[in-house]
């Protein structure tokens, strides 16, 4: 058994080698933020909470006796917002009976549906960077993991798509989509997902997403779910959640909705991780769904002011940066500041002590020693979900970064 586990560990980077828990890089981070007395941007929750009025429903709902297990599937009225929010924003039609389940967040959305549709011998395919859970599922799946790298260039983090063609293959069970991408804050241009549909048609392959920041684009970038595109549909499962949109991260509540006999494969699966949960802040986010556009609306304005200041300040400090165009996040290349023979994981694990601010390096979202993972291996992420003071003191801070003395000027 452990022996088993050891080599998942090794083989997945879900824990260390000797098989022991090994805390997230976000954990990692917030841990080393508070010991130190570090501006947190690093791991990307909201310091403020989200809209009272919608808090307001959940907890009347507490006090009025919404507390036990909500049904599997979710409330009927959460659904029936799910699937009205998607045919509003999208176009998307959906019947809440069959094609819409709540989740435990987005995460076990994506766990519970990579459970349900590979296994041994399958190809899951990802962008590289990706988000940790989506190696995890994969792994956990027993899946293998392909990536096809973001490379950094002047109009932003873009797909490879020589790379596409080769990683996406008739092996090629699953393609995870992620768009707006964290960590880059790259949205995907309607080229790069016909690229990626293309694909995933010639492969035969299934697409699941995650889209939770889905609201939260910039500048009038806008989000295409990649279920609209022509013929995707049936084989697309798409995944989302509330914790983004109205910044109640800790209420994990998802959800995942599709084909209906996909649905019905995740659901067989979902039933037995978390069976059901979040039974009071269900009809709060069914409501907040229907009733909380102006919402969504101001904090799309704010964030894309914060995101003005964190880079402006960034640049200031002497980092070079690619302005992401949705997410929380911005990444930056620490170059002028890595002493020889550092990367951006030395450099983050450094930074709260050497000026007090803490990010979390882009090389924990890449698998050892790929591609991506050598061309990102100098940049490091951090969050602009911040009040406007803390994201001033770390601007402030960071201008008293010196540069290495090898650095190169730019
Ligand atoms: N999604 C958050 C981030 O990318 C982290 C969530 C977590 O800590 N697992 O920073």
């Amino acid at each position: 058994m452990v022996q088993r586990w050891r080599d998942v560990a090794r083989a997945s980077g879900l824990a260390s080698p000797d098989g022991s828990a090994r805390p997230t890089i976000f954990a990692e981070m917030t841990a080393l933020a508070q010991r130190t007395g570090a501006a947190n941007l690093g791991q990307g929750f909201p310091d403020s909470d989200g809209p009272a009025w919608v808090r307001d429903i959940a907890a009347a709902a507490i006090r009025n006796g919404v507390n036990q297990y909500p049904p599997g599937r979710g409330t009927p009225e959460l659904r029936h917002a799910i699937a009205a929010h998607q045919l509003r924003h999208y176009g998307i039609e959906l019947d809440p009976e069959r094609e819409v389940l709540v989740t435990a967040g987005a995460t076990e959305a994506i766990a519970a549906a990579v459970l349900a549709l590979a296994g041994p011998g399958d190809e899951v395919v990802t962008l590289e960077p990706f988000y940790d859970s989506h190696a995890a599922a994969i792994a956990m799946a027993g899946a293998t993991h392909v990536t096809v790298p973001l490379t950094p260039d002047p109009d932003g983090f873009r797909l490879d798509t020589a790379a596409l063609d080769t990683a996406v293959s008739p092996r090629t069970s699953i393609i995870i989509v992620n768009t707006p991408h964290n960590p880059t804050g790259t949205v995907l241009s309607s080229r790069e997902l016909q690229l990626i549909a293309a694909a995933a048609q010639r492969a035969n392959a299934l697409i699941i997403t995650d889209e939770v920041y889905e609201h939260l684009t910039f500048d009038g970038v806008a989000h295409t779910p990649i279920a609209t595109l022509p013929g995707m549909a049936a084989r697309t499962l798409t995944v989302s959640s509330a914790g983004k949109t109205f910044s109640l991260t800790g209420w994990k509540i998802g959800w995942i909705t599709g084909p209906a006999e996909l649905i019905e494969a995740v659901t067989a699966i979902k039933q037995f991780l978390t069976y059901s949960g979040g039974a009071p802040f269900q009809p709060a986010i069914a409501r907040a769904l229907i009733d909380g556009d102006a919402d969504i609306a101001a904090l799309r304005d704010s964030l894309s002011t914060r995101r003005d200041l964190l880079a402006a300040g960034l640049r200031n400090a002497g980092f070079d940066l690619i302005m992401p165009a949705g997410t929380y996040f911005v990444c930056a290349d620490a170059r002028p500041f890595l002493s020889d023979g550092d990367d951006g994981a030395a450099f983050a694990r450094a930074l709260p002590e050497r000026v007090g601010v803490a990010a979390v390096p882009v090389s924990a979202f890449c698998r050892e020693a790929s591609t991506a993972s050598q061309a990102l291996a100098p940049w490091v992420r951090f969050t602009f979900v911040k009040d406007e003071r803390t994201l001033r003191t770390a601007v402030e801070r960071l201008r008293g970064l010196e540069r290495t003395r090898g650095a190169v000027q730019r």
